[in-house]
C-alpha cells in the first residue's frame, strides 16, 4: 500500500509538476473543459486520451457522437490539449481555469465541533465510526455486519435496519464510485431520518420493511478521494505500473463488456479483467444473493445529473419483462421530488436516458439476484458542480432522496411488489 501510494503519487506529481503539496492533489490551476463530439474520429480521439496515464480526468466517459463531456486538464497539459482539439476540430469551452476555486466552495470553511452532522463530508473512519455508535444508540432494531474486506484489506460494511420479522426488504448502496461523495453523506441522512423522524410517512416505511444499507460500496476507492485525488473514481486495485483501479460498476457479471466500457486499464470505465475480478464486487453480490429473496426494491446510489434509471443499459438490450412498472414507479418518484425543491430527474432505461453501459450493478441485481424494481439514481446536480457537490446541499438532496424511496414504496405497493 505504501509503495502503491508512492508510485501513484510520484506519477502525478509527474505529470501535474505543481499542483502536489502534502500528498494530496489540489487541482490549483487545473482546467475544466467541455468538450463536443461530433465524429467517430473524434470520438476515437478522446477515448484514446481518456485511456492514457495522462493527468486527465474526464468527469464522463466519451461513450458516443453527439455528446458533450468534461475533462480536467493539469496546467501543464493545457497547451498541448488545446492543439488537440484544434488538430481535430473538437469544439470546446472552458468551464474553469481553476479546479480549486470549485473544490473550496464544496465544503464549509471552518468544520464544526458538532461530531458527526450533514453540514459536512466525512471520512470513512468517521462514517464507521458514526455507524457502530448508531447500532449501540439502538441496539434493538439496528446491527452492522461486515460482509468482506476491500483489495486493500479494509472492512466492507452493511448496516440493517429491522423493527420487526416477515418485513420485506429495501437493498440500498452508495458511493461505489469514489468521488461521488453526496451519495455516502444522503444514504447516512436516510438512515439517520429511518431511525429518528417523527414523521408517520417516515415510520411506517422504517418499521414495515427491513433495510439493509452499504453506504461506502468502495472504501478503497474513498479513502484515496479524501487522501490524495478528489477525483479518483475506480476501485484501487492495480494493473500495472502506470494503471489503477477497475470501474466497479462495469465488474458486474451481467452482460459484462457489452458497451460502454474500456478494456483500457487505464480509463476510468475499466471493467476489470474478468468479469467480478474485483473483490468488492464479489462481496456485494455474495450479500445481495443471500438476501435477494425477500428484497423487492434495490437502490444503487450515484451522482450526478438527477436520474432515475432502470434495466437495462448494455448494447441493444430487450425492454425488462416489467418495464411499464419500473417506467411507472420511477416516474412517481420523479414527480414527487420535484414538487420538495423543482429539481428535475428523468426517468428511464440507463441506455435510453444517460449511456449504455453493461456490466452494471442495476442490471445484475435484476436480471441475475432477481430484484424486480432495481434502479440508479443519479442525486444532484446538472452542474456547474456535479461531483463537487456544496456541503449545504447534502441536506435538501437527501430530503428528496428519501422522498422518492417513499413514493416508490406507495407505488410499488399499488403494483402489488411490496
Ligand atoms: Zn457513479
Amino acid at each position: 500500500m505504501v509503495t502503491e501510494r508512492f508510485v501513484g503519487l510520484a506519477l502525478l506529481c509527474a505529470v501535474t509538476l505543481v499542483a502536489c503539496a502534502h500528498g494530496k492533489l489540489s487541482y490549483e490551476n487545473y482546467a475544466v473543459y467541455r468538450v463536443d463530439i461530433t465524429s467517430e474520429k473524434q470520438l476515437a480521439v478522446l477515448q484514446h486520451l481518456e485511456s492514457l496515464p495522462n493527468g486527465y480526468t474526464f468527469l464522463d466517459f466519451p461513450s458516443s457522437v453527439n455528446k458533450s463531456v468534461e475533462v480536467v486538464i493539469p496546467p501543464s497539459e493545457v497547451v498541448n490539449a488545446q492543439r488537440l482539439f484544434r488538430q481535430h476540430g473538437i469544439t470546446n469551452s472552458l468551464i474553469t481555469g481553476n479546479l480549486k476555486q470549485i473544490l473550496d466552495q464544496e465544503r464549509p470553511a471552518r468544520r464544526k465541533a458538532e461530531g458527526f452532522g450533514w453540514t459536512d463530508y466525512h471520512t470513512l473512519e468517521e462514517i464507521y465510526a458514526w455507524l457502530d455508535e448508531m447500532v449501540a444508540q439502538y441496539s434493538t432494531v439496528l446491527s452492522v455486519e461486515t460482509i468482506g474486506q476491500t483489495y486493500q484489506k479494509r472492512d466492507m460494511k452493511v448496516i440493517k435496519l429491522s423493527y420487526k420479522a416477515g418485513n420485506k426488504g429495501i437493498y440500498i448502496d452508495a458511493n461505489i464510485h469514489a468521488r461521488e461523495w453526496i451519495t455516502s453523506a444522503t444514504v447516512t441522512w436516510l438512515l439517520n431520518e429511518l431511525l429518528t423522524s417523527e414523521d408517520a410517512r417516515v415510520r411506517y416505511i422504517a418499521e414495515n420493511y427491513d433495510w439493509f444499507i452499504v453506504p461506502v460500496a468502495n472504501p478503497d476507492g474513498f479513502v484515496y478521494t479524501h487522501t490524495t485525488e478528489r477525483l479518483w473514481r475506480k476501485t484501487r486495485t492495480q494493473h500495472n505500473l502506470l494503471c489503477y483501479g477497475t470501474d466497479p460498476n462495469r465488474n458486474f457479471n451481467h452482460q459484462w463488456n457489452n458497451g460502454g466500457t474500456s478494456t483500457m486499464p487505464c480509463s476510468d470505465t475499466y471493467s476489470g479483467p474478468e468479469p467480478e475480478s474485483e473483490v468488492e464486487v464479489s462481496n456485494l453480490t455474495s450479500f445481495v444473493r443471500s438476501i435477494a429473496a425477500n428484497v423487492k426494491l434495490a437502490l444503487s446510489v450515484h451522482s450526478h445529473g438527477q436520474y432515475i434509471l432502470f434495466p437495462f443499459g448494455y448494447n441493444n438490450a430487450p425492454r425488462a419483462y416489467n418495464y411499464q412498472d419500473l417506467m411507472q414507479v420511477g416516474q412517481r418518484a420523479a414527480v414527487d421530488i420535484y414538487k420538495l425543491y423543482s429539481m428535475p430527474y428523468r426517468v428511464g432505461t440507463t441506455a435510453d436516458a444517460l449511456y449504455v453501459a453493461s456490466g452494471i450493478s442495476v442490471d445484475w441485481a435484476f436480471a441475475v439476484a432477481g430484484i424486480p424494481l432495481s434502479y440508479t439514481y443519479e442525486l444532484r446536480d446538472q452542474g456547474p458542480f456535479g461531483f463537487i457537490l456544496p456541503a449545504e446541499q447534502i441536506v435538501p438532496n437527501a430530503e428528496e432522496l428519501l422522498e422518492g424511496i417513499a413514493s416508490m414504496i406507495d407505488e410499488a405497493k399499488i403494483l402489488g411488489y411490496m
